[in-house]
């Protein structure tokens, strides 16, 4: 919905449960929202498999599946949704505006901030030059390329447990490096990957480096032992990192605020942040629970205080 000088009520920059979420709510507020979908159109759900904890499917769902779904739900109640990634917002008076890759400036009263995480690198220069090439960051996207490979996962985390599992549907062995002695995964991926007699376990260590190269795919990680300092040579065919994620902020830099790792702080209870009329939800601005239904919940109350901040503001 415009006003007559092309402004929008709603705009929502990430197409994540967070995002489609606000979407939905927002567009039953007859408030014709607009997203941005971003870079990766439906967010990390995309580049999962099974998603076995979202309630209302007993038998589980696919991520593309689950997003497609929350997709023509935000859409049925007059979303619109584009292919655009904003590039450059201006928070410092209203109404918003919104600068997108695809040439095009927005005007918004309000914002919802959905622009998830982003999966972390080791940072290894040998692990940039082979990403593509034997180093992957999405078991989903890539796995199928592995069969009968041993593969390393790096992380110790639900993240790296699932992927572990969903690796030895075509690897032949799966080895998971974690730079502790005890995972951080919860207690039922745990379960999964230690009954898996595919997935072994190298405790104490990281990848200190990847052998390989890009023609011949990767050899080797080098391990290094995180209590002793050792350092050996571990083959492998393939290595996938698994070690968390980032908050994608970096367009806010200074407009927003945020923690001291860079996720929006908002004001509890509400999902207002430090700019009126701003709001966030989801992963940008979670950094403990970082569920798909958390990700909902919180792009729910985004529209839902969007909504009540327009009605006060009498736009
Ligand atoms: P995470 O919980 O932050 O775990 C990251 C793991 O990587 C940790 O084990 C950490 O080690 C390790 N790590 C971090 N930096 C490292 C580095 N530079 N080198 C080596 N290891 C490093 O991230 P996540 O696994 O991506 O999970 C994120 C959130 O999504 C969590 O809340 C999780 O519950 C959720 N999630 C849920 C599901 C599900 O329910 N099906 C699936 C995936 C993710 P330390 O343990 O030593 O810190």
């Amino acid at each position: 919905m415009t006003d007559d000088n092309g402004t929008r009520k709603v705009m929502i920059l990430g197409s994540g449960p967070a995002g489609l979420t606000a979407a939905l709510y927002a567009a039953r507020a007859d408030l014709e929202p607009l997203i941005l979908e971003g870079t990766q159109p439906g967010g990390q759900l995309t580049i999962t498999t099974d998603v076995e904890n979202y309630p209302g499917f007993e038998d589980g769902i696919m991520g593309p599946d689950l997003i497609e779904r929350m997709r023509k739900q935000a859409q049925r109640f007059g979303t619109k949704v584009r292919f655009e990634t904003a590039t450059e917002v201006d928070l410092s008076s209203r109404p918003f505006r919104v600068k997108s890759d695809h040439g095009h400036e927005y005007a918004a009263h309000s914002l919802i901030v959905a622009t998830g995480a982003t999966a972390k690198q080791i940072g290894l220069e040998s692990e940039a030059e082979l990403m593509g090439y034997g180093v992957s960051a999405c078991a989903t996207c890539d796995g199928f390329f592995f069969r009968d490979k041993q593969l390393v996962v790096v992380g110790g985390g639900d993240t790296a447990m699932e992927e572990a599992t969903f690796l030895t549907k075509f690897a032949s062995k799966v080895t998971v490096v974690h730079r502790r002695d005890q995972l951080r995964a919860s207690k039922i991926m745990q379960d999964k990957a230690f009954g898996n007699d595919k997935i072994a376990f190298e405790w104490n260590a990281v990848v200190s480096d990847v052998v390989g190269t890009r023609e011949g795919g990767v050899e080797a990680v080098k391990l290094t032992d995180t209590v002793g300092g050792e350092q050996r040579s571990f083959p492998c065919q393939g290595l996938f990192i698994a070690i968390g994620h980032s908050p994608n902020t970096a367009l806010f830099n200074g407009e927003l605020e945020t923690d001291s790792v860079g996720y929006l702080v908002v004001r509890h209870p509400s999902t207002r942040t430090n700019v009126e009329g701003v709001f966030a939800a989801g992963d940008v601005m979670d950094p403990s629970y970082r569920q798909a239904i958390t990700a909902a919940g919180t792009g729910c109350q985004a529209a839902l205080d969007a909504e009540r901040w327009l009605d006060e503001e009498g736009y």
